[in-house]
């Protein structure tokens, strides 16, 4: 079974072609084009360069295309892309407007150019969708809520791969097999009086977030109504008083699309670093004395450990700690930072294995430590495409 992951951008197109044959999974081919000014053609080039590969014969050799959606309103999980799904996704353009638009378009020339090739979304929003409302509801008034004002959170694809692979990792299959079901069984499954499974999952990268996963389904997440809550961006604010805005806009003579500009464009470590929006600039230049480096990445590791100290408390414990994502995965002085001085909590990193992992899945606390550590890499395509051929697999067994 060849499964298709596109990703589409205003002016991109990226591609990985998955097979699932004899259970085992290949990635058969990645491609992808950059400053895309005619989307059929890339759509039609694309294709051009799968059969050029020998990988496919023609796209009637795709079982589907996947596609890593982000938000609709009252649509969420794995789905079929048909026109009443892609209106909902059209209806929370707002909230998504550097996503949505270019989904919602790609999406409907992929429909034009492969009638019959079934297209997947696994919205980014899927792994939230059983949270607690306490934990994804703002407190404002119900009009507020109704129109989509609620913590939504993102990155979900990432932390479901985390959620499935560190259940793996720690010999809990029960749990693996559970998480990967979670959106077939429209939740998490009993455990049947096996203990419970806590992790708490950092992707830390160009974005990061913090999510507390409770036998492989989310409780909840740093990420709010957009990307732009939690922990600081790249070049995105993170966190911030909801009286900050209109406060800036009456102090500093903004307007309020000056302000957003500010907070998504000069923000986040960009803004508190004066230096650069990459995590690798900032850990040399602190090490070098740098004074706004040095807040920046002090900042971001204390916003980091802020919200694993929620889902500890959230979770009466953990049974892993798992790093994953650019910085998660790269960066031992940064995963070094948010481990000190937790051996209260029952966390000691191993300092030498810590600092020889490097984009590879490893443990990194010593044997002694309650909470296991971990770094898995992450792999979002691959998420896409293994729900994909799990909502086409039900529909075969229905
Ligand atoms: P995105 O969210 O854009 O997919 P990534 O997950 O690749 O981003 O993370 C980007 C961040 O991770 C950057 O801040 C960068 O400093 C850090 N990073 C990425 N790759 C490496 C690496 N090989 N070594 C150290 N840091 C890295």
């Amino acid at each position: 079974m060849k499964i298709l992951v596109a990703n589409l951008g205003s002016t991109s197109l990226k591609w990985r072609l998955f097979d699932f044959s004899n259970h085992a999974e290949r990635l058969l081919h990645k491609g992808g084009f950059e400053r895309v000014t005619d989307y059929p053609k890339a759509i039609e080039d694309c294709l051009a360069a799968l059969q050029a590969a020998g990988v496919i014969a023609s796209e009637s050799d795709l079982a589907a295309v996947g596609f890593k959606t982000v938000i609709a309103r009252d649509v969420t999980g794995c789905v079929r892309l048909d026109d009443q799904v892609l209106a909902a996704m059209a209806a929370y353009n707002g909230l998504a407007p550097a996503h949505n638009p270019p989904y919602i378009t790609g999406i409907k020339l992929f429909a034009q150019r492969m009638p019959s090739v079934p297209l997947i979304g696994l919205f980014e929003t899927a792994f939230y969708q059983f949270a607690p409302e306490a934990m994804t509801r703002y407190a404002v008034p119900a009009a507020w809520h109704a129109a989509g004002i609620r913590r939504w959170s993102f990155h979900g694809a990432s932390h479901k791969f985390v959620a499935e692979r560190s259940a793996e990792l720690l010999g809990r299959d029960d749990v693996a097999s559970r998480a990967r079901r979670l959106y077939l069984d429209g939740g998490p499954a009993s455990l049947q009086g096996a203990p419970p499974l806590r992790v708490i999952s950092c992707h830390l990268g160009g974005s990061s977030s913090v999510t507390g996963i409770l036998n492989g389904a989310a409780i909840g997440s740093s990420m709010g109504m957009s990307p732009q809550s939690g922990l600081p961006q790249n070049n995105r604010v993170g966190d911030l008083d909801a009286e900050a805005i209109p406060y800036a806009v009456k102090t500093l003579g903004l307007t309020l699309e000056e302000a957003q500009r500010q907070l998504s464009k000069e923000s986040g470590l960009k803004g508190l670093s004066g230096l650069s929006n990459d995590m690798r600039e900032i850990a040399g230049a602190a090490a070098q004395g740098h004074a706004g480096a040095r807040l920046a990445l002090d900042h971001f590791v204390c916003s980091a450990r802020h919200w694993i100290g929620a889902f500890f408390l959230e979770l009466n414990g953990a049974d892993a700690l798992v790093f994953t994502a650019g910085i998660g995965e790269n960066q031992a002085e940064i995963r070094a930072a948010i481990c000190a001085n937790l051996d209260g909590l029952g966390l000691q990193l191993d300092l030498a294995k810590n600092a020889a992992t490097r984009a590879t899945e490893a443990v990194i606390s010593t044997p002694d430590s309650q909470v296991k550590i971990l770094v898995v890499p992450t792999n979002e395509e691959l998420v896409v495409a293994r729900e994909t051929k799990r909502f086409l697999d039900n529909l075969t067994t229905l």
